[in-house]
């Protein structure tokens, strides 16, 4: 059986070749936009020094944010180890842009499932946006997974302050919206309404292209470094980058107003943020390749997949329809047994905080939860969908895609 598996995976890797190069082509013009970026700032081997206590003047801190604001065509950035998670790094970010009166208005649907309690609801007594007198609103997509501009210009009103973006597809069975799409938008927004703030959440997004939405006009990212900008070294942080003023108000939720970006310890955390920068866009150029992979398999295998191998991509998540719960879960246990770091436990549904549903996750990684390298999560919810992302190897994606390969054979869920 593994014979046929081999076979199978060379096959795919064949009819793939002009992708990869495609890829290995878009993540050596990251590469070099990073190296750049180090080089502008002469970033020296001291500033990997962490500071201590307030962490007064810690230049490496301050070059590490000017090295992002530069990747990401940004006026300014700030790249913290302070930020828990994604979710608190945007929760950060909504809170410095928005005041009570005001409104958020989401474009692309509903957001992630952790921001709906950041959301929250009138009176929720919880701290939330909506429990701080923030209004908000939300364009659900068309069918077609588009932005339903009709509902988004109706709901655009005076108290609107910030329009959301989110730029990966997150549990949903929709696009990401590429980079470009999301340059679309913003002009349109813009012309709607021009004082608006665009936030995009970057989450997955960084290095899948050449270019950031900071580069087509949005106001203010963030993202998490155990994602995509962390490159697999970052133990923990995120990051915001956009305009100076929007840059200092997420700070000012960070830390306290007034102070924002000028204190913080980095403790022992600057090296590997610097480094993980460094080889971000060619581990997600790995990741990349191993979700077309994954996309060329399954469907060869008569799944359905999100994107599909020879479409456009703009986060590392692969999608992939197994219908069935057997399936879904012979798949992600398959992907845990090829990790290097806890390959010997075998994944089973729980219910996570801030997830609506119970989820099954293979997370064998070096960062816990990091999701850079290789994980496949899945909500136990109809029609039984996985999404793989990640991978710091594409070998290891590969190995994992054939340990899923071989356990859903075994079930006979497919024939080899
Ligand atoms: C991961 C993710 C988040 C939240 O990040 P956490 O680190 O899990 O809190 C938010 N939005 C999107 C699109 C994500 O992929």
């Amino acid at each position: 059986m593994m014979d046929n598996l081999m076979k199978l995976a060379r096959e795919a890797e064949d009819r793939m070749e002009p992708r990869f190069k495609e890829l290995d082509r878009m993540a050596e013009d990251n590469q070099w936009k990073v190296i750049r970026a180090f080089q502008k700032f002469r970033v020296s081997d001291f500033h990997f020094n962490g500071s201590t206590g307030y962490g007064y003047n810690d230049r490496g801190r301050e070059v590490l944010d000017l090295v992002y604001a530069d990747v990401f065509g940004a006026e300014a950035a700030l790249v913290r180890p302070h930020f828990a998670s994604g979710t608190h790094t945007i929760s950060c970010a909504l809170f410095g842009l928005l005041r009570p009166g005001d409104e958020l208005l989401y474009v692309t649907g509903r957001p992630y499932d952790t921001l709906h309690k950041v959301i929250g609801k009138p009176g929720d007594g919880t701290g939330s946006l909506q429990d701080f007198g923030i209004g908000y609103r939300e364009a659900a997509l068309t069918p077609e997974g588009e932005v339903d501009w009709e509902q988004a210009e109706r709901l655009i009103g005076p108290q609107t302050k910030v329009i959301g973006i989110q730029r990966s597809r997150g549990y949903d069975w929709r696009a990401s919206f590429t980079v470009e799409r999301i340059g679309e938008m913003i002009r349109r927004i813009k012309a709607i309404k021009p004082d608006v703030l665009v936030f995009v959440d970057n989450c997955y997004g960084e290095f899948t292209e050449r270019l950031e939405p900071t580069q087509v006009g949005a106001d203010l990212i963030a993202g998490s470094l155990i994602k995509n900008p962390g490159g697999g070294l970052a133990a923990t942080g995120g990051y915001v980058a956009g305009t100076a003023a929007a840059v200092q108000a997420a700070s000012y939720r960070l830390t306290a107003p007034g102070i924002g970006g000028e204190v913080g310890a980095m403790l022992d955390t600057l090296r590997a943020m610097y480094q993980g920068l460094f080889l971000a866009p060619h581990m997600v150029g790995q990741a990349l390749k191993g979700s077309v992979l994954a996309a060329g398999l399954f469907e060869r295998l008569g799944f359905e997949t999100s994107p599909r191998w020879d479409e456009p991509r703009t986060d590392l998540i692969q999608a992939i329809r197994f219908g069935r719960p057997e399936a879904l879960t012979a798949f992600v246990q398959g992907i845990q047994a090829a990790a290097a770091v806890d390959s010997h436990v075998v994944p089973e549904a729980w219910d996570m905080p801030g997830y609506e549903h119970p989820v099954i996750m293979a997370a064998g990684s070096f960062i816990q939860g990091g999701s850079l390298e290789l994980s496949a999560d899945a909500p136990i919810r109809e029609p039984y969908i996985a999404y793989m992302q990640g991978g710091l190897t594409y070998a290891h994606v590969k190995l994992g895609l054939l340990q899923s390969l071989e356990r859903l054979a075994k079930q006979d869920i497919i024939v080899m």
